[in-house]
């Protein structure tokens, strides 16, 4: 029985509702976006949502269909914030396309998303011509910015002459159910076949009060935010909503997000957050040695994605004044779900201690650390097992997808990471289980003994794979990145990690490598390295080898 006088528990969680709030209350908060030529523009948040009102007129004389899944291939763009907000409060379904996978991964993922309408940056032409005959579903392509679009294969628009055409007037949009499904994106497969992670508007909406709360992103009003991190990696972790909302100024990068560029930008346009994964941080570090850009506007920067050094932290924030902040999440995860805001309780060596975790869980995401067969795990901060999580912005299950099944278990995400969970809620990512290295019937942390690598003043980057061992199953093997005209080598990186790792961590071998291959989001690629080293295509460096044996007890 429901009793009378209940609040208004009805009042759905839409973005029409962001869009409403980015026309009325956050109207004067502006978006900058760099354009292809490198110049910039800027337009208030009223401008985007009259833009947004024209698009949904658009939206209407494409005939799109509530449901209907509608793309984008852009660059971090104004436009791309339009559609952000004009797609899913149209009741159609935002589908981010990733720029950096191949022909044939697009393919796939258009195909299985049976996406109608692709928004496509006209410099982003050339590459789509290279798949586009063979989809299947789309009518339409509307090109953004200049870029010769003939020839592809349906009906070619242009973004701006569509919103043109369409009426001056508000549109009428659709009151949403929040449960209706607002976005979709497809993890990057370094985990095998993409799959196809939905968005409703209600995750949407609190993953972006998740990502306002102060003990998190604590995105607000006096925030300039600058979001590096592409807006096809898991909606850009959800910064570009937060900000709607919170009315922050957002600045876009557009396509140019090397170190200087950043760097300039951070300068200019007094960022006070940004986020994007470690390498761009290691990047804008040695640049900022170098050049002693102004970053004294940043009050946070959001890095997560992969593992973040504490070198990298201590770092920029000791020498350039930068304070990172990591976050853990996955595009299973909205992304956001934990972060790593030390306690007051943590002073000194345990604040960093702190940091250098994935973090604290946060509001409304639950996790649980389980062993090989499901059973649970203590939170003793040294127990490791499969992390697993849930809460209202985890995915449930993937778009169309019955083979996804075993990626949860009993209403949880198995995230497919290790780690352990210390007692007062903070976990600790000891690895990907498929990166995890088993030697002698224990584990090893590649995390671990790579976050001591980079730690090395002439290491720029380093990943550690497993390398088949007769003896042992697996043992370690480091591939290193060396700084140019450093000098390094395998028996100066044992003597710098000795004291630092467990003895039987230390890498049996060192590959000294020009370069560690990335993934489309920008992670150490270790599936293309493992891949390498089968085929013999790594030039395995020098043997250093610590005499092996058993771990004893008390190194475990
Ligand atoms: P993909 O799975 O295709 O790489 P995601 O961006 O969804 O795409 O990747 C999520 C994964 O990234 C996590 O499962 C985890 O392995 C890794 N990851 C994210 N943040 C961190 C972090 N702070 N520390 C360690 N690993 C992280």
């Amino acid at each position: 029985m429901r009793l009378e006088g209940l609040v208004q528990h009805e009042f759905p969680l839409t973005t029409g509702y962001l869009l409403d709030r980015m026309r009325t209350v956050n109207g004067d908060s502006t978006c900058t976006s760099v354009r292809g030529d490198g110049s910039r523009t800027s337009e208030s948040y009223r401008e985007l949502g009259a833009r947004a009102d024209r698009l949904g007129h658009a939206l209407r004389s494409l005939g799109v269909r509530e449901t209907e899944r509608v793309a984008t291939y852009l660059w971090n763009c104004q436009e791309h914030l339009e559609l952000y907000l004009a797609i899913p409060s149209y009741g159609a379904v935002l589908h981010t396309l990733n720029l950096r996978l191949s022909a044939d991964e697009l393919t796939y993922i258009v195909d299985h998303a049976e996406d109608r309408v692709v928004f496509v940056d006209g410099s982003l032409i050339p590459a789509v011509r290279e798949f586009a005959h063979r989809l299947r579903s789309v009518r339409y392509w509307v090109v953004v910015g200049a870029g010769d679009g003939s020839g592809l294969p349906g009906t070619v628009l242009r973004y701006e002459e569509l919103l043109a055409a369409a009426p001056d007037t508000p549109f009428d949009w659709p009151a949403l159910d929040d449960r209706a499904a607002a976005a979709l994106c497809y993890t990057s497969g370094t985990t095998g076949r993409p799959k196809g992670v939905l968005y409703s508007h209600r995750s949407t909406l609190l993953h972006a009060l998740g990502a306002c709360a102060a003990d998190s992103l604590g995105t607000c009003a006096a925030d300039r935010a600058l979001i590096v991190v592409p807006m096809f990696h898991a909606n850009a972790w959800g910064l570009p909503y937060a900000s709607a909302l919170a009315g922050a100024d957002v600045v876009l990068p557009g396509r140019a997000v090397d170190a200087a560029a950043i760097a300039r930008l951070i300068e200019s346009e007094r960022i006070t957050l940004a986020c994007a994964v470690p390498t761009i941080w290691h990047d804008l570090l040695r640049y900022a040695e170098e050049h002693r850009p102004d970053l004294s506007s940043l009050r946070m920067v959001a890095c997560g994605g992969a593992a973040v050094p504490r070198s990298l932290m201590q770092e920029l924030e000791e020498r350039h004044n930068v304070p990172i902040i990591q976050v853990w999440g996955m595009t299973e995860t909205s992304p956001l779900a934990t972060i790593a805001h030390p306690p007051s309780r943590a002073q000194g060596e345990q604040r960093w201690a702190y940091r250098g975790m994935a973090g604290k869980l946060l509001p409304f995401v639950q996790a649980r650390i389980v062993d090989e067969r499901g059973a649970q795990l203590p939170w003793d901060g040294e127990t490791d097992g499969e992390l697993q999580v849930r809460g209202p912005w985890i995915a449930a299950g993937y778009f169309r997808e019955p083979d996804g099944a075993e990626k949860f278990q009993d209403g949880w995400l198995r995230t497919g990471d290790v780690a352990a969970i210390s007692r007062d809620g903070w976990v600790r990512i000891t690895d990907r289980a498929k990166d995890v290295i088993k030697s002698g019937g224990e584990w090893i942390s590649s995390v671990a003994v790579e976050n001591e690598l980079v730690g090395h003043p002439a290491v720029r980057e380093a990943a550690v794979i497993a390398m088949p061992d007769e003896r042992w199953t697996e043992r370690p093997l480091a591939c290193v990145v060396v700084e140019p005209e450093a000098e390094l080598d395998g028996r100066r990186l044992t003597e710098w990690l000795r004291p630092r790792i467990t003895k039987w961590w230390l890498p049996d071998e060192y590959a000294f490598v020009p370069a560690i291959p990335r993934t489309s989001t920008g992670k150490l690629d270790k599936k293309k390295l493992r891949a390498l080293l089968a085929d013999g295509g790594l030039a395995r460096g020098e043997r250093t080898l610590p005499p092996i044996r058993t771990p004893t007890a008390e190194e475990n």
